[in-house]
């Protein structure tokens, strides 16, 4: 039989291990600790030399059932999931660095990952933040004691392209970890490991969870990189192929250290909103084409930054990578419109700081989630004191345009 395509394989997951009672999708197992009929048997489980679970901080059969969706879609080795997109990126970083270690990472990342790595340098863990819109700033960068490389694919709420081709280039060629956050784009526009990332972050919470009902993160290990030549691995680690000597590390020391476990009824409601990403983000996109154009045409909009559209600078290099250009857009309104006044006209999209949900969202980003920078500081990172960013649900295109009309007019 052909490989299946992305949608069946993800719908049909769960099936490639028996499910109990013959349920069609992994139950909810909310136990916290796990047991077996003879304590040798517990011990080789707690050893690695059997498969199974021990305690709930190390995982679920329920968040199990999600990890194999998440390396399926991401045509990855494994997947560790989290309690939320942050846990996920600081675990998993927590877990592989030391003080005294290097990152460069992008300067345009969400606003909460640049704060995280902010922290980094009171722990003796150095960051350079560079353009990664151009691989050569990454290459720069990079310094003797450098292990990881953290880029994200489409920036929000300036929508930046990094380049993400060239940028793996140089990791590989240098042999750094390359970790891709592809919560904008999600597995199903674009997989990271194409580009030779060592490590994909999702955060689950966004489009591949979907309803805004839950909160989730992942990280995938796609296999490529070579365990054996990272400095930062424990002995008790180095076990078994070396493919997996990193996953091992981020599950056990990391989950044990932060207990950023994902909760097993979180998995559930991810996993079933996962059910329907490709299906949700071809709707998302063409929304997100559709509104950006109509934006990008009206005489109160001074500029709009969509992947999709022809004068965006990485337009070419968006269209090369991804399936789609997902659903974050972002404009400015020509001078002397008040933003917040607009957005308080809107009647069906909402005013809310998420993104990646099925409602469409606005925000306006100076006075919310840039507002602890101060002015100075956006200047420099090109936010407009008039920025509005919108994430595009799948509502009816027609309503979106209506809305937007209406919210605009005098
Ligand atoms: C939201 C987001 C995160 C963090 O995810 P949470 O689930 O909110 O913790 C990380 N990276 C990107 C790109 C995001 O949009």
């Amino acid at each position: 039989m052909k490989k299946p395509g992305f949608t069946t394989a993800t719908l049909h997951s769960d099936r490639s291990k028996p499910i109990e009672h013959g349920a069609t999708h992994k139950p909810i197992h909310n136990s916290a600790a796990f047991c077996y009929a003879d304590a040798n048997e517990l011990v080789k489980v707690f050893q690695g030399e059997k498969a199974g679970f021990v305690y709930g901080r190390q995982g679920s059969p329920t968040s199990a059932a999600l990890e194999d969706k998440i390396t399926r879609m991401e045509d990855g080795l494994a997947t560790i999931s989290f309690s939320s997109g942050m846990a996920a990126i600081s675990t998993t970083l927590f877990a592989l660095l030391r003080a005294g270690d290097h990152m460069v990472a992008s300067s345009f990342l969400f606003g909460n990952t640049t704060s995280l790595f902010e922290t980094f340098a009171q722990f003796g863990i150095e960051v350079t933040f560079v353009d990664p819109t151009e691989a050569a700033n990454v290459e720069a960068a990079l310094k003797p004691n450098t292990r990881v490389v953290f880029v994200e694919t489409i920036a929000n709420p300036r929508t930046q392209v990094a380049d993400l081709a060239g940028i793996g280039a140089v990791c590989q060629a240098r042999n750094v970890l390359y970790v891709v956050d592809n919560t904008i784009t999600t597995p199903f526009l674009f997989q990271p490991k194409r580009v030779c990332a060592s490590l994909v972050i999702n955060s689950l919470t966004k489009y591949i969870g979907g309803h805004g009902n839950a909160l989730g993160g992942a990280v995938t290990d796609t296999g490529l990189f070579d365990w054996s030549t990272y400095p930062n691995i424990y002995d008790h680690y180095k076990k078994g192929e070396t493919k997996t000597w990193g996953v091992v590390q981020i599950r056990k020391k990391g989950l044990r250290d932060a207990g950023a476990t994902l909760g097993p009824e979180a998995a559930h409601h991810l996993a079933i909103g996962a059910e329907t990403l490709a299906l949700r983000m071809q709707r998302t996109c063409s929304n997100a084409q559709r509104l950006a154009e109509f934006l990008a045409a009206h005489p109160k909009v001074k500029r709009v930054y969509y992947p999709g559209l022809s004068d965006h600078p990485q337009y070419e290099r968006a269209k090369s990578l991804f399936c789609g250009n997902s659903g974050i857009l972002s404009f400015e309104l020509i001078d002397g419109i008040d933003c917040i006044a607009a957005l308080g006209k809107l009647e069906i999209v909402i005013s809310s700081t998420n993104l990646g949900d099925n409602r469409t969202l606005a925000i306006p980003v100076a006075p919310t989630i840039y507002f602890e920078m101060g002015a100075e500081r956006r200047a420099s990172l090109g936010i407009a004191e008039s920025l509005i960013r919108i994430s595009t649900g799948i509502e009816d295109i027609e309503d979106l345009i209506a809305d937007f009309t209406a919210a605009l007019a005098d």
